[in-house]
């Protein structure tokens, strides 16, 4: 029988599991403020009108619980057959009808979200691989899941801003940016420093720390991880040597 609450007992697993839900939960919010024909407009995404965006979160979920059920059953069910079989899924689901991209939306978060609860502790620890290839244990899907939700709403671009995001969300999604591009080296020269002016959160300092004369960029959280994300270079400074405007964020996915 499916159990009615999650099975994981770890505080911090659960806490991660509100995260995601909440901003599963706000997601819908956006969404369900848009009318029929608002589904039509475009987004933060270049390429992308709203339903490319929802198709995907909603296709996104499928893939994730795909991942959640591979650490249940042990049998290997990757997220995407391929790159090309993800973009084609999206480039369909846009063309649905409202009303079936809306239950799209809905039903394959909720069966995302039971997937997660129905998961036996044991089973977080096991291993699956990413749609990049990454190694994983079970408990990063929903991570993975939380950054999809939170920064897609802002991308449906009827209303929500980066300041909608809780800042321990907005502080990993960062850290994760930030280490994407030490990893490729495409951070050198250029220092993140966080002012914390709203009173939550902590100053961070991250990106190039041993360079020289670096390029600083600067400002509230919400701000600077909008401009990490390549979504905007509203409320930040860059100071330093030879930088008179705010440089393009380095790509970040
Ligand atoms: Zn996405």
């Amino acid at each position: 029988m499916a159990a009615r609450h999650d099975l994981t007992t770890d505080p911090r697993l659960q806490e991660e599991l509100l995260q995601a839900r909440r901003g599963t939960a706000f997601f819908a919010r956006k969404l369900n403020e848009l009318t029929d024909a608002e589904l039509d407009g475009g987004t933060l995404l270049p390429d992308w009108n709203r339903r490319h965006v929802i198709a995907h979160v909603g296709y996104n979920a499928r893939a994730i619980a795909r991942l959640v059920e591979w650490a249940a059953t042990g049998v290997e069910t990757p997220m995407y057959p391929s790159a090309e079989a993800r973009n084609q899924e999206i480039n369909f689901g846009a063309t649905l009808s409202p009303i079936a991209l809306r239950n799209l939306f809905d039903h394959s978060a909720v069966h995302l979200s039971v997937e997660w609860r129905d998961l036996p502790e044991a089973n977080w620890a096991n291993e699956v691989r990413t749609a990049q290839g990454r190694n994983v244990l079970a408990t990063e899907t929903v991570w993975m899941r939380t950054r999809e939700v939170w920064i897609h709403s802002i991308d449906l671009a009827n209303g929500a801003t980066f300041n909608d995001i809780p800042t321990t969300v907005l502080e990993r999604l960062l850290g994760d940016i930030t280490s994407a591009w030490k990893t490729r080296g495409t951070d050198t020269g250029l220092l993140i420093k966080v002012t914390n002016t709203a009173g939550n959160g902590t100053d961070l300092t991250l990106g190039d720390t041993t360079a020289t004369d670096p390029t600083i960029i600067t400002g509230p959280l919400p701000a600077v991880v909008e401009w990490a994300t390549g979504r905007g270079r509203n409320g930040i400074a860059a100071l330093g040597a030879a930088t008179a405007t705010v440089p393009a964020a380095p790509t970040w996915i």
